[in-house]
């Protein structure tokens, strides 16, 4: 019987739409915490933004698109098929579920998102079944709340071997080598106007948001 304890990776978020950024920084963690499996996961629709609104299905649909055939990169749909909001901790229960106790399961997360972790449903519980690790993301560099660092200081290791010599509990910083400035904000708001997003996302996304006229200003 093999003895290879499974390292997986989840990296979820709205990917309104998926861009290189989210797809460069997962085939980086992919590499940097040798992962065997990174679960991508659209979230539900958060609240009305003011901007055209594309539908799960498409969103999904893009990421789909977008990974291709990316070694170890999951689309991973299972919040979508879930009803009423979603948590994080929910997702990761299943994770450990099908992985197995001895699974080194960890979620990711972007700064701009970790600054916000404190007002998750249930943030304490996360390290009872996963790691964090944070991506540092260009143009986020501010100085942790202290409510924050309360919560994650006690649980800092400062390598990935070090992270992975338990199954979940740990948290780490990552400075991944392809520190990208592109949000999806800003490809919504380039798609808004009329203009250009090429080489901000992967070519079949960039297509089949043409071709469907996603993210386009309508009368
Ligand atoms: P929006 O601009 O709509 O808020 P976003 O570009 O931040 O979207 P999300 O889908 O919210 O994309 O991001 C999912 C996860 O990926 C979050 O943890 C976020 O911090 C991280 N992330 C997004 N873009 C980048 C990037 N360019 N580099 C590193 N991490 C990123």
């Amino acid at each position: 019987m093999s003895s290879h304890v499974p390292r997986v990776g989840m990296l979820g978020g709205t990917f309104d739409p998926v861009h290189l950024g989210h797809l460069r920084s997962a085939v980086e963690l992919y590499e940097a915490l040798a992962l065997d499996q990174l679960h991508m996961i659209p979230a539900q629709q958060p609240p009305l933004r003011g901007q055209p609104q594309v539908s799960a299905q498409q969103r999904l649909a893009l990421l789909r698109a977008g990974i291709g055939e990316t070694p170890g990169l999951i689309c991973d749909d299972r919040e979508l098929r879930r009803e009423g909001p979603s948590y994080s901790v929910d997702t990761l229960m299943e994770l450990r579920a099908e992985y197995g106790d001895q699974a080194r399961l960890v979620m990711v997360i972007g700064f701009d998102a970790f600054l916000k972790l404190t007002q998750w449903h249930q943030p304490e519980r996360l390290f009872t079944l996963a790691h964090l690790v944070v991506i540092a993301r260009p143009g986020y560099n501010d100085p942790l709340p202290a409510s924050l660092m309360e919560l994650v200081e006690t649980r800092a290791v400062d390598s990935v071997e070090k992270l992975m010599q338990r199954p979940c509990g740990g948290y780490l910083t990552l400075e991944l080598p392809s520190l990208m400035a592109i949000s999806a904000t800003y490809i919504r708001e380039r798609l808004e106007a009329g203009k250009s997003v090429r080489y901000l996302l992967p070519e079949p996304v960039e297509q089949a948001i043409e071709h469907y006229g996603l993210y386009q200003h309508r009368e």
